[in-house]
Order: C-alpha cells, then structure tokens, then sequence
C-alpha cells in the first residue's frame, strides 16, 4: 500500500518519525512538503501531519483536501500538534480520521485495519457523531525517520532539522500544548539512539540540528528527580562529536532549568547560545500565564547565562488578555535591562485546548487586545493593541540589544508587516474557536 505523508511548507520531525513508523511497518512510504504533490501521486493513503491550527484555514490544505482529485478512493487522515481538538479539525476538514497525540501505533494500526472503535487515539464520525478514543503514550523507542533527499535545504531558526532527545514537559504554561500532548512525565530516549539517528540525519544532508522537547535541559529528568546535569552534558558533548558544536544549537531551555554547568556545556558543546521563554516582564502576567516563575528568575538566568558567555536570546508574548500599559511597560523595561542578544515577539495565541484558548473565550472581543483598535502612538497604522505591542516591543528590543540594529526603513517595514501578519493570523483562530466553543 502506497502512503504520502503530506508536512505542509517544512519536513518536521514528527512527520518524518512517523513516515519511518510506517516504513517500518512494510509500507511504501514517501514525505511530501507541497499539498499539490499528494494530489498529483497515486498513494492509496494520505496521511495529514498538520503542526498549526492556520492549516485548518489555510486555502491549499482545505482544497487539496476537498478536490476530487485529492479524495479519488483514498483515504486521507490527519494528525500532528492539531490532533490535541480533534473536532475542531473534523468540522474543518472532510478527513476520514485524525490520529490523536502521539500517532506512531495508532497510524499503523489504522492503516492495516481502517477505521474502528478498537483503535486507541483516533477520532472518526459515526453517523453524525464524532467517536473519539483515548490516546496513549507511543513508545519512546521507534525506527530511523524517513529522511527525504533535500532536508539539507531546509532551515528551520538555522538548523536543518529539529530532533527529539525526549518527550513531555513538567511545566505548565497556559499558552502551550507540550504537556498536554506529550504529558508532564518526562520519558527520555537512549543516547545510541539519538546518536545513530543524528549520523543519519548527517549522512543524509544535514549540517546544522537543532533540539527541541520543549526544554532540552530536561533530558533524563525523570532518573534524578532535578536537572540531570550529568546526562544533558554527555548528551551534548556526543552531539557535538557527531556535529561539530558549531552545528549544534538547544532552543527552548526554562529559566529555572539551568545552572552553570549546564550552560558551560551549551557553551562547550553547541554554537552558544540559549533561548529563554521571558515571556513578559510583568509578575501578574507571567502569573496569568502559569509559567512558574517570576521576573526575578528570568533575570538571574539571563545574567548566569551572559556570565558563562553564552549569548541569549528571549522571547515574549504580548496581547495575552488582561495585559495592561504597565504590564506592558514592565517588558520594555526587562529588556531595557537585560541586553539580550536577540528578541522573539509572538501576539498571544489561543491553541485550542490551552488555559489561554479559556482566557480567549471567557474575554469580550471589546475587551480583547486581538481585537482592540490601537489609539496610541501608532493610531495612523491602524493597528489592533496587539500588532502595536508587537511591533513596538520588537523596534524597542532591536535598540536594546547587546549590539544594537540599525532601524533602517527596510527593517521597520519587515517588522511592522510581521505584526500584522501575526494579527490576522492570531484573529483568525481566534474566531476558529469562538465557532466552536460549547
Ligand atoms: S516550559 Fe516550554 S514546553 Fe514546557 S509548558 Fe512551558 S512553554 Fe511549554
């Protein structure tokens, strides 16, 4: 049986963990980026790997999914990050199936017997109604990905690839959907395996990688109940031996899981830098946002990280309901502070299924920054509240940084079109939710 995985724009690793699931399991598996390819191939099954609620609005998706060209007598299923509101992609998209979480026993189970109630983590329609069966963790152990030809043209934050060291994440911050996908447990692959499979990714084309897991300083957490400062340096340092360090980058680290052996080995071992998740500048906002820690944390590491030379990079959210001027204001002045070496601006984003996508739908549209007209200092660009916090926050972050930018009118016009684009796109699900929310 002939298989297309479709990964809409980028290969992600999750679609090629499971094109290699599904290899494995004596399918004939390919990987396509480009929806218009899956509808031009002769596969028996389309399987959907979808990472952001936008591909459930997105034109190319819906209509590669509704042509006739793209149906034929195929079954089309779709999983990935957005099968954690599996209704919402049902009532979305006429797929035959969505695979719920982590999809690589269910996909084949799926595959060898089509749909039924048997199979655990699917959700399907049944006569109007939409059956859902309860997911259950994957085996962390699973065989080589499926690693197309051109992944070395692929960039990804710089990196050709991200890949996983481990699964889950013990925080719980309201915006993010880690821990309800992967869980609160952190379960850690073996080092062979992640090593055999980053020889792999190399011989196949791939010169820098990336780690991701949500926080990369918990890889094998759950063995000493703190930071497993012992096993995240061997880690690094056998990445390292197969990359070279300049080749090795780990985004994503919580504040509160480092320390300074931890970041002299990301010093050490990868190209130097760490990416923190500030988010905002205010107590009562990262409250609200359930990160766990304070201002005051967020600083320390930033300072520990600088002291250990290694560079930082700090991202934030703005928009999120309730945010006020001095919220606001409190974040311009962390940055002001801090000297970051590169900023990251996001307007909130309700993912369905998040406390945040709660928020979202508990705040009047009048009282939502998402949809608020800015009065301010930047009422001649029509701008919503969020898109001129964005955009001011991220031209505030190029003068405060470690080395400055210069503002030309090129980088103004990129940064002003980013704030919109991200706008529309965050009122865009917005609206998606509020459609269905109960
Ligand atoms: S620490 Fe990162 S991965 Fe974990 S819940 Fe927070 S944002 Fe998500």
């Amino acid at each position: 049986m002939k298989i297309t995985i479709v990964s809409p724009d980028l290969y992600t690793y999750g679609a090629m963990v499971i094109g290699g699931v599904v290899r494995d399991a004596g399918f004939d598996a390919t990987l396509t980026k480009n929806p218009d390819d899956a509808a031009e191939t002769d596969a028996d099954v389309i399987l959907l790997s979808l990472y952001s609620t936008l591909h459930l609005l997105d034109e190319r998706i819906r209509n590669f999914v509704s042509s006739s060209a793209a149906r034929g007598d195929r079954l089309i299923y779709a999983g990935g990050p957005i099968s954690a509101y599996p209704d919402i992609v049902l009532g979305e998209l006429d797929v035959d199936a969505v695979i719920v979480g982590e999809g690589e026993e269910s996909t084949v189970e799926l595959l060898n017997n089509g749909v039924s109630e048997d199979i655990a983590g699917i959700a399907f329609r049944n006569d109007g109604e939409i059956i859902l069966t309860e997911p259950k963790p994957a085996k962390i152990e699973r065989p080589m990905p499926l690693i197309p030809d051109d992944i070395g043209g692929q960039s990804i934050r710089g990196a050709n690839t991200y890949i996983e060291t481990h699964r889950g994440c013990i925080g719980a911050c309201g915006f993010c959907q880690v821990p309800k996908f992967f869980g609160t447990k952190i379960r850690s692959r073996e080092i062979e395996d992640i090593i055999a499979e980053i020889e792999e990714f190399k011989r196949c084309g791939v010169r820098r990688i990336a780690i991701s897991g949500g926080t990369s300083s918990l890889y094998q957490y759950g063995k000493s109940g703190s930071v497993n400062t012992g096993a995240f340096i061997e880690l690094l340092q056998a990445i390292a031996g197969v990359m070279g360090p300049r080749n090795v980058s780990v985004p994503d680290v919580r504040v509160d899981y480092v320390n300074e052996e931890v970041l002299h080995a990301i010093h050490d071992f990868t190209m130097g830098w760490v990416y923190y998740g500030i988010e905002s500048g205010s107590d009562s906002m990262l409250k609200t946002m359930r990160k766990g820690v304070d201002s005051e944390a967020n600083v320390y590491a930033i300072e520990l990280a600088q002291q250990c030379g290694v560079k930082v990079g700090g991202s934030f959210i703005v928009g999120y309901p309730a945010e006020t001027t001095s919220d606001y204001e409190a974040t311009k002045g962390l940055i002001e502070e801090t000297f970051l070496d590169d900023v990251f601006v996001s307007i909130a984003e309700p993912i369905p299924g998040t406390h945040l996508s709660e928020l979202v739908l508990k705040t009047d549209d009048s009282e939502n920054p998402t949809f608020i007209a800015h009065a301010g200092e930047y009422k001649a660009l029509k701008l919503t509240e969020s898109e001129a916090r964005c955009f001011d926050l991220t031209l505030h972050a190029q003068m405060c940084k470690a080395v400055p930018s210069i503002l030309t009118d090129q980088l103004y016009q990129a940064v002003l079109s980013d704030a919109r684009q991200q706008g529309g796109d965050v009122r865009s699900v917005t609206r998606l939710l509020q459609t269905y929310r109960g």
